[in-house]
């Protein structure tokens, strides 16, 4: 069945890019609302989280509806995918959701407070039909039918601390929690320059990413895994994904992809006919049903 969360929980931190001061709050929804962003600041303007809103990703996911920004959205959205919460309205108080340490790791700890409930409706998903290719100069990303949602990611950085990391994930019972959360984003100090002179990365800090230098990392404590990398760029697959408002079944590989190739093939599978179907979950209701009152009482 759907989920969503128990209670409403709250919190507040920085915006990477923008640097500001964000109060946030995730709220219950009800069944079939997917994960909504609500501008308290702005009369309660509401963003859905949905592919038409994408506005820019060249740094971060942003989306925008009748001029209303929302930006840095996907570590979140991993979160809640991730843990496998449909529904849930997400209000703020500015234009940036709050990096926290520049993992998914304490917005999972959030919504295990706040716990989840099964909702009374099915649980749906994108089935996959066909493959759906998109490709950029060497960046590929495909999506192709699977019986789960699996993802294998690739990337290839000439770094000495990542060079090439590969990692396949499957998205089940706590997976994301124990895989992915915790891989925090990266960036490299000439990069951050160069941010820093656009206006972007204003709050960033050690505290909320992996800053490398040419040859190493300015980050005192160790990686959080080897391959914390390519661990990372998972969770942000796995986060701008969740803007097609409801979980895939079927295999995502990329190569050397971003939140900008992510977005071209998000929208080239939703225009590529007979490449996907919603499918309601018949295996929830079937559980549901043998656990109902009723057949326990017998
Ligand atoms: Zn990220």
């Amino acid at each position: 069945m759907q989920k969503t969360i128990s209670q409403t929980i709250e919190t507040n931190g920085i915006g990477l890019h923008t640097g500001v001061t964000v109060n946030l709050k995730l709220k219950p929804a009800p069944e079939n609302t997917g994960y909504i962003f609500v501008r308290t600041d702005l009369d309660d303007f509401e963003i859905p989280a949905s592919v038409e809103y994408i506005s820019h990703c060249s740094y971060a996911t942003t989306l925008l509806r009748k001029g209303v920004l929302l930006s840095t959205c996907e570590h979140l959205l991993a979160a809640l995918r991730g843990m496998e919460i449909d529904n849930c309205f997400i209000e703020l108080d500015n234009i940036e959701i709050p990096i926290l340490d520049g993992s998914s790791e304490n917005w999972v700890e959030l919504l295990e407070t706040a716990g989840i409930v099964s909702q009374n409706a099915p649980h749906r998903f994108l089935q996959i039909k066909k493959e759906v290719v998109f490709e950029q100069g060497d960046k590929r990303m495909s999506v192709a039918p699977s019986d789960k949602y699996e993802i294998e990611c690739a990337i290839d950085f000439p770094h000495p601390l990542i060079r090439r990391q590969s990692y396949s994930f499957e998205l089940s019972n706590g997976s994301f929690g124990r895989e992915i959360a915790s891989a925090r984003t990266f960036g490299f100090t000439q990069e951050i320059e160069m941010l820093r002179r656009a206006n972007l990365a204003l709050g960033g800090s050690l505290d909320n990413a992996i800053v490398l230098t040419p040859d190493g990392m300015l980050n005192e404590n160790p990686l959080r895994f080897r391959d914390e990398f390519v661990r990372h760029k998972i969770l942000d697959i796995i986060g701008d994904f969740a803007l097609l408002g409801m979980p895939i079944q079927g295999k995502l590989t990329a190569y050397k992809s971003g939140h900008a190739v992510h977005a071209s093939l998000m929208s080239k599978l939703l225009k590529t006919e007979n490449a996907w179907e919603i499918v309601e979950s018949f295996e929830s209701r079937f559980q549901t049903a043998k656990n109902s009152p009723e057949n326990n009482a017998a």
